[in-house]
């Protein structure tokens, strides 16, 4: 007898969230049984016309602001929380819906290794989880994937692991509003200094989490982390949807971390993000190289979108996530993911 259909609920119906039920909407044995966002302009509008899909379920679904309702009445199997980068923001909202006694994956990136920043809320939400029999995961492309758990999937053919260059080259075109600003498009050299000195760029969010994610599988600590960030300037004035940069002004951000883990071993990271890279001749790739025994050096040319990567692992990681043991799990915690392309249900242990 097939198990009942997999109940899914969206919390932030954005880029990622809306992206998330338009995936699900193609694949079998699921159900959406509720959305939650907070803006005005969503309020009650059927997701099927916002859309413009057809429905493919028995029953509308309409977005509300009030979470609740749905967690209650609608008793999803798991929420998809598309709203946060950080931790601390979302902590509150992962709280409420374990409560609840429901199973969550959350986009947040320090979600991918909330260790590394939020050590104890990383107790607090694995104390929560196991109370509540439910299962917690942060992932994503990256980190969540190309810079962290691919990385460590390969280093299963070495024998011996020496220092890693984990370097991400890809384009900021796709992106909306929120990420031009969050990443300082548009502004001139001297306003993006002014405001990376306020903190007011945030840039990647995520070398620290990948890399505590890798020293942690490999059985270490990280006994050394520093990152940068620098501007980066275009020649020629680039547009994209969202973004504009004039010659001379800022078209991305070139961030780069360091890490020495508490072997010696050294962990680099090269991450430039921008608009338009072709028109300054650059190439976008997902490049993982690893010394050792036997030395790899993987090449993805071009880059794994950013936009669709996230959107599908974090819906082909629901079945890993119900069917695994309570707690607070990261990637290096849960079985290899895997594209879903049969009915969803045949991937869900039996109860
Ligand atoms: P977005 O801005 O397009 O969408 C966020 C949505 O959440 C918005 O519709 C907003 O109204 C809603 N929202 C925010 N707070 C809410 C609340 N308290 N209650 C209800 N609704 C709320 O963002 P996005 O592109 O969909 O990304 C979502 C988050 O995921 C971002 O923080 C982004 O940085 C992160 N992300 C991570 C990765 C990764 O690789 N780990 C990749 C992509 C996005």
């Amino acid at each position: 007898m097939k198990r009942n259909l997999v109940r899914i609920a969206i919390w932030g119906f954005g880029a990622m969230g809306s992206g998330m039920a338009r995936m699900i909407m193609k694949k079998k044995g699921f159900d959406i049984v509720g959305v939650s966002d907070k803006y005005k302009g969503f309020e009650g509008k059927s997701i099927f016309e916002i859309l413009k899909l057809e429905n493919p379920f028995s029953h509308d679904v309409k977005i509300e602001n009030n979470i609740e309702r749905i967690l209650v009445e609608e008793k999803p199997d798991l929420v998809l929380l598309a709203t946060d980068s950080f931790t601390k923001n979302a902590y509150e909202k992962i709280k409420f819906v374990v409560e609840h006694g429901v199973n969550i994956i959350s986009t947040a990136e320090e979600m991918a290794f909330p260790a590394a920043k939020e050590p104890e809320l990383t107790q607090k939400m694995d104390a929560l989880a196991k109370k509540h029999k439910v299962t917690i995961l942060g992932t994503g492309v990256n980190p969540g994937m190309m810079m962290d758990l691919l990385a460590i999937c390969i280093s299963g053919v070495m024998e011996d692991v020496k220092d890693m260059e984990i370097a991400r080259v890809n384009s900021l075109s796709p992106f909306g509003p929120t990420v031009m600003e969050e990443q300082g498009v548009g502004l001139t050299a001297k306003d993006f200094l002014d405001k990376m000195s306020k903190n007011e760029i945030s840039g990647h969010v995520g070398f620290i989490e990948s890399t505590y994610m890798i020293a942690k599988a490999f059985g270490l600590n990280v006994d050394e982390f520093r990152q940068s960030m620098s501007p980066i300037i275009t020649d020629v004035d680039r547009k994209s949807p969202y973004g504009f940069a004039k010659a001379g002004d800022v078209a991305g951000v070139d961030m780069r971390s360091f890490a020495t883990l508490s072997n010696g071993n050294k962990i680099n990271m090269i991450h430039p993000q921008q608009i338009e890279p072709q028109l300054a001749g650059v190439s976008t790739g997902d490049y993982i190289k690893i010394q050792g025994n036997p030395p790899i050096n993987l090449a993805n040319v071009p880059e794994v979108e950013g936009g669709i990567g996230t959107i599908a692992i974090c819906v082909n990681m629901i079945p890993h996530v119900i069917n695994s043991k309570p707690g607070l799990k990261t990637m290096i915690d849960l079985p290899v993911p895997r594209a879903i392309m049969g009915d969803v249900r045949n991937l869900i242990d039996e109860e």
